[in-house]
């Protein structure tokens, strides 16, 4: 008899299933994620601009991979699991000592405690609802959400082959920490985030920082509200700007955009790769969370990476909501401005925000 049970019963001769490797940047235990942080000095860095960035060599003793879920490690004893994930359960280098003892370990009055993993690697995952910041504390929970922000705009379906990115404002005022030129968003790991300055500097990471780092460091400049950017080639937006008209609120996401409009940066449709140009989107920005680039793609902002991605995914979703009325018929029916600023506070509330973003973040484990 057909049913769910007969279909997953395995057939005569039939190998077992495969066992996927879980997402080896992840650790999801009582709610955390922990993902894995820059442990070494980059091995051939490339010169700034140049060459095609290249994964390091895994040193599982001097750069061991993150922490598994013993749950995961133990889904993984099928022969084809990674070398990585057998040398550690076999080493004990990386199994997870439980929420107790990493406590012990971080408390610097322990003589014995091993304080070499900050609390800001791990990253809240679930559970904000008003007790967590996203604001990093150190340039390692920087980047670590850097990564994140890049597999979450992936995730979302914001990815233009290796261009596209996010970043996040150095705590130490420093510059915007953003992934390397080359990489898709759904490849970024911790290896692949550099720091860049506002004049274009490298200062950590390694590999090529991306042209247009200016609209990050120029905007973060002149906005010290905004802890993210992200800056992406939504397609729909490219479609949407083409027709130089009103973006309405036809739906949630497009309540974030409208009353006022949202501005477009009109002075080109290039690059922004010097900092006067990046100044001058930065200007029309203003104080808005999100702009319009035609012919080029969009630019959203927020105080913390949840924000600034999500606004970045909410633009493009209400891009092509109104591309598809517009192709149907004529617009006849939108929002008034009352009800469109009321309910946006509603359900575009921080905790939303957050909330979409977590979902992001899952759905990119289950990528990978
Ligand atoms: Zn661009």
């Amino acid at each position: 008899m057909p049913g769910p049970h007969r279909a997953r019963r395995q057939l005569p001769g039939q190998q077992p299933k495969q066992v996927r490797p879980v997402n080896p940047d992840v650790l999801s235990r009582h709610g955390e994620l922990i993902w894995l942080v820059p442990h070494r000095p980059p091995v051939g860095e490339p010169e700034l601009g140049r060459g095609v960035p290249r994964a390091q060599p895994l040193d599982l003793l001097a750069n061991p991979p993150p922490l598994q879920h013993p749950q995961a490690v133990r889904r993984q004893r099928h022969p084809r699991a990674d070398l990585g994930q057998l040398l550690r359960l076999l080493m004990h280098l990386d199994v997870d000592p439980g929420p107790r003892e990493r406590n012990r370990r971080r408390d610097p009055a322990d003589p014995a405690a091993d304080n070499h993993r900050p609390q800001s690697h791990v990253l809240p995952f679930s559970g904000y609802k008003g007790a967590v910041s996203y604001q990093p504390a150190d340039a390692a929970g920087a980047a670590a959400l850097a990564v994140q922000a890049s597999r979450a705009l992936a995730a979302a379906g914001q990815a233009d082959m290796v261009w596209g990115h996010a970043s996040i404002r150095d705590p130490g005022g420093r510059g915007a920490w953003m992934k390397s030129a080359g990489w898709g968003l759904e490849e970024i790991d911790a290896g692949k985030i550099v720091l860049v300055s506002p004049d274009g500097t490298v200062l950590e990471g390694s590999g090529p920082r991306h042209i247009e780092y200016p609209i990050h460091t120029a905007i973060m400049a002149a906005r010290p509200d905004v802890g993210s950017v992200v800056h992406t080639h939504s397609p729909a937006a490219n479609e949407f700007a083409a027709l130089d008209v009103p973006l309405r609120p036809l739906d949630h996401a497009g309540s974030l955009f409208c009353f006022p409009d949202i501005p477009r940066f009109t002075l080109t449709g290039g690059l922004i790769k010097t900092r006067e140009l990046g100044a001058a989107l930065a200007d029309v920005l203003g104080g808005t969370r999100a702009c319009l680039m035609p012919q080029h793609g969009i630019v959203a902002v927020g105080p913390d990476a949840p924000a600034a991605v999500m606004t970045a995914v909410l633009l493009d979703r209400a891009c092509r909501t109104q591309l598809s009325v517009m192709a149907a018929g004529p617009l006849r029916r939108w929002g008034g401005e009352q009800d469109t600023v009321a309910k946006r506070a509603d359900v575009w509330s921080e905790g939303q925000l957050q909330a979409g973003w977590e979902y992001l973040l899952r759905r990119a484990a289950q990528a990978h």
